[in-house]
């Protein structure tokens, strides 16, 4: 085989990378990456996110070269680039991983439709532990409800772990271009907290969790203060580690169970997006709602001056580190849903705007789990912030990091402070009474019946 292009997309790794294994079966190959303009402009490219994308490339660009190759780097249209590059290359295929998002599968049909049968486009699996394909019910269609995914997932056969090339060789005559810094993206933005993008970093952060946090897991993920979960969202979202690698290393290790069960709620959303792409931004399972226009409660939600600690702290962890841990990201889409009742929408936004991991399947979903148009049956579940931050923040510690001016406060007052705390700390008064919020949001999802 002569020639083949291997378009990196959100796989940024060179270990069990199933496009890259097929790609480099040829005698040259082409390892390429395009900065999708039509990406780079959506309002979830956030400059802590580019920084972690670039970082990722460079350490891609490393990895290839210890394999005696380099990464090939362009910038503008996504189609119109691959193929200029297939073409200057020689190349008959082009190898890519198989995507869940409507934007991606309409970049592929793009694709197709423009390489005519000039090439040859092909997809493989990588960015999920199985499927979408694999896991399918009796009947077809997809999973709407993720215990019976579960039962079928686990029990799913496996593909193997794709070895890493042992030689990628580039065809002579390719300009390679190079990994741009920040700056010449985004002009001159800071990016916040710092963390490490690529390949190295999450293996790196994969083989710790492995050594130190992963038999705790279960006990420990939902303590807010701890910081007790792996922290791998990232490197799974950009494919620096392969999801199947994770699960196939972790299963029967103790605490392994429930982390592989995480995986499998990432896979059950993307095998659900995959089936209906317009649950990005529709209702999955519409009940008529009329969500309030609640302006300065969205705002005061955005900026963690809602009044309630427990979302206070996580909306301005949000804010600091672009990370919040799943019982915090569930608290707070409550609220914002479910106390204010605004729009799931507005909510996802923000978190796509601020989160390093960023995900269209995993932030979609899960927020319209927890407004309840989406795959949870339990849609008059509500959650109080205030029993949610006794339980899973009983010191206040994780309060008392995020929402400093109530440091320092008894135990029995950081969760709820006095009037009188409030006033002299500068604290906000609650935003909404939740009890009459829950009655509310109670009498709504006994009227309306699911309009499906
Ligand atoms: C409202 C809301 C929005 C969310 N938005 C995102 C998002 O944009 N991107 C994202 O990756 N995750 C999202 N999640 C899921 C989850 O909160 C994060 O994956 C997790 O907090 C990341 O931290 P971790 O890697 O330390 O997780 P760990 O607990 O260590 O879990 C390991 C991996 O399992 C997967 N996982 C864990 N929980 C979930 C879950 N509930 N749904 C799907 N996959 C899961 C993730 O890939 C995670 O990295 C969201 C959850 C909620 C409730």
């Amino acid at each position: 085989m002569p020639t083949s292009l291997l378009v990196f997309t959100r796989d940024l790794r060179v270990a069990d990378n199933p496009a890259l294994a097929a790609a480099a079966r040829a005698d040259r190959v082409v390892p390429l990456f395009v900065l999708d303009d039509a990406v780079l402009g959506l309002g979830t490219m956030n400059a802590t996110r580019l920084a972690f994308l670039l970082d990722s490339l460079r350490a891609l660009h490393d990895g290839l070269v210890s394999a005696g190759g380099q990464l090939v780097v362009r910038r503008g249209s996504w189609v119109k680039s691959v193929l200029e590059v297939a073409s200057s290359a020689g190349a008959r295929q082009i190898h890519l991983a198989a995507d869940v998002s409507g934007y991606a599968s309409r970049r592929l049909d793009r694709l197709r439709s423009a390489a005519g049968s000039r090439f040859e486009v092909i997809t493989h699996p990588g960015v999920m532990v199985a499927g979408p394909e694999p896991v399918r019910p009796i009947g077809g269609g997809h999973y709407q409800i993720f215990t019976p995914y579960y039962r079928n997932w686990a029990g799913s056969p496996r593909r193997a772990v794709a070895a890493a090339p042992g030689r990628v060789r580039l065809p002579d005559g390719i300009e390679p271009g190079r990994v741009p810094e920040l700056g010449e993206v985004r002009g001159g933005v800071p990016a916040q907290g710092s963390l490490r993008g690529g390949e190295a970093a999450g293996l790196a952060r994969m083989r710790a969790w492995r050594a130190q946090g992963l038999a705790g897991y279960d006990a420990g993920r939902d303590d807010l203060a701890a910081g007790a979960t792996s922290g791998l969202s990232p490197y799974l979202h950009f494919g620096c580690v392969s999801p199947l690698l994770l699960a196939s290393e972790f299963a029967g290790l103790p605490g392994g169970e429930p982390f592989v069960r995480q995986l499998a709620w990432r896979d059950f959303f993307c095998q659900l997006l995959a089936a209906r792409p317009q649950a990005a931004r529709e209702d999955y399972r519409p009940h008529g709602d009329r969500w309030h226009d609640d302006q300065d409660g969205l705002a005061a939600w955005r900026e963690g001056q809602t009044g309630y600690p427990v979302v206070d702290a996580a909306m301005r962890q949000l804010r600091r580190e672009g990370f919040m841990p799943n019982r915090a990201r569930m608290i707070v889409a409550s609220f914002l849903t479910k106390d204010l009742y605004v729009d799931w929408r507005a909510g996802a936004a923000h978190f796509m705007a601020s989160l390093t991991d960023a995900d269209v399947a995993c932030n979609q979903l899960n927020w319209q789990w927890v407004a309840g148009t989406g795959t949870d049956r339990q849609r008059h579940r509500i959650f109080s912030p205030l029993r949610q931050s006794r339980r899973f923040d009983p010191a206040g510690e994780y309060i008392a990091r995020y929402v400093p001016e109530l440091a320092g406060l008894p135990q029995a007052q950081i969760h709820d402070p006095s009037p009188g705390a409030r006033l002299s700390r500068r604290y906000p008064f609650p935003v909404v009474d939740h009890a009459a919020a829950a009655t509310a949001w109670r009498a709504r999802t006994r009227r309306a019946e699911p309009l499906e």
